[in-house]
């Protein structure tokens, strides 16, 4: 029920009978309690100068009070940790960007701390009414155990088996969830984003990485091992380069930021150059340049195609720091899409979603909120 008013709110008493089946009184009887906690509220609120609240006014539609309920998400890369603070319905309320003094899992954790206690007091702090601190979410790339919040293995953070939650929690007394960084974003576009109203969606990131979320059938996928959706190791790409994770042909290893300016310093024997400095030569038209690209889009697009023909979702958003240079993926990309693609799953919608790292760090707060409202027991509440 808060389900529904969260992501779809503000919604008639009605409206959420039609599409529960359950009956007026019944929601009636479900919202009531959320109506006294303070969850949800029927009232619309005054206007400016106006003062009675409510009283003689036509009963509203549904909504959650964004202020009831507050949350804090933080993003890890190898270079920074990206946090926000957010209300109930994932409105971003403070922003903090700290750059990590490496990546050894101790070190960050401590540091993850402070930040996050930082956060905290930016909530005490600030202007906007915040209400309780439901949780703290941990975006973090790899294969990570979200049951037990541990980071089995991130290739790009160099970590095998942290457990972040039990770390975490002996430093703060919050509950804590950790989550795959791109499975965080999914849910934060499947609640708050652009899969709102989509019956599957797939949220495939580009960039440092190659990722991929999945919501079908109801349900952010998750796999029965905690690992799904991992487009960027699928092995579409030649054998010969060894993949971040040790294994060869994966997607990465032609299509990652990485790949693509090791490919165009080998072919412009331009050793020192970097990643915007590729970026430039190949928007110059620089042909060594634009090869690493459009080998790069060939292999997204055919992963793409694998992704659509075995899910078949009816949008799929292209997602992450590399949609910057879409332009120099996208015809590649579309063809090699095109040409894999089979049947009727080549008619998903595709398009571009530019999420700024705090989106990110959104992802990792919509986490929390999803756990909040289904009341799943926290991980951690800290010694
Ligand atoms: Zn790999």
């Amino acid at each position: 029920m808060l389900t529904k008013i969260l992501t779809q709110g503000p919604i008639p008493r009605v409206e959420i009978a039609r599409r529960t089946g359950l009956s007026q009184a019944a929601v009636t009887k479900a919202v009531a309690p959320l109506i006294e906690t303070g969850f949800v509220t029927d009232q619309a609120a005054p206007a400016d100068g106006d003062g009675q609240l409510g009283i003689g006014r036509p009963v509203s539609p549904l909504t959650v009070v964004p202020s009831s309920v507050s949350v804090i998400g933080v993003k890890v890369t190898p270079t920074s940790l990206i946090g926000v603070t957010t209300d109930f319905t994932a409105g971003i309320l403070n922003v903090r960007h700290d750059e990590l003094d490496s990546t050894d899992p101790e070190a960050v954790i401590e540091q993850l701390a402070g930040h996050v206690k930082a956060l905290i007091a930016a909530l005490k702090s600030g202007t906007a009414v915040a209400g309780p601190l439901a949780g703290i979410g941990i975006a973090v790339s790899g294969d990570v155990d979200a049951a037990h919040g541990v980071v089995r293995d991130s290739p790009l953070m160099g970590w095998r088996g942290v457990p972040v939650a039990e770390l975490l929690g002996k430093l703060v007394r919050v509950p804590i969830v950790v989550s795959n960084d791109v499975r965080a974003l999914t849910v934060a576009e499947h609640w708050f984003g652009a899969g709102v109203n989509a019956d599957s969606f797939a949220v495939v990131t580009i960039g440092s990485g190659i990722g991929c979320g999945l919501y079908v059938n109801g349900e952010v996928v998750s796999g029965a091992y905690g690992v799904s959706g991992e487009l960027g190791h699928l092995p579409l790409a030649p054998g010969d380069l060894v993949c971040t994770c040790g294994r060869r042909g994966c997607v990465e290893t032609v299509a990652s930021s990485d790949a693509i300016l090791t490919r165009t310093r080998e072919t412009t024997g331009q050793a020192d150059l970097d990643l915007a400095g590729a970026i430039k030569l190949a928007h110059e038209g620089n042909a060594h340049a634009r090869e690493a690209f459009d080998r790069a889009g060939e292999v997204i697009g055919a992963a793409l195609a694998a992704m659509v023909n075995l899910v078949g979702p009816e949008l799929v958003m292209i997602a992450g720091e590399g949609v910057a240079e879409y332009d120099l993926y996208e015809e590649r990309m579309r063809l090699a899409f095109a040409e894999h693609a089979f049947g009727a799953a080549g008619d998903c919608r595709l398009m571009l979603r530019s999420h700024t790292f705090d989106d990110w760090a959104r992802g990792a707060a919509a986490t929390v909120i999803r756990s909040y409202v289904r009341g799943e027991p926290p991980l951690e509440r800290g010694a």
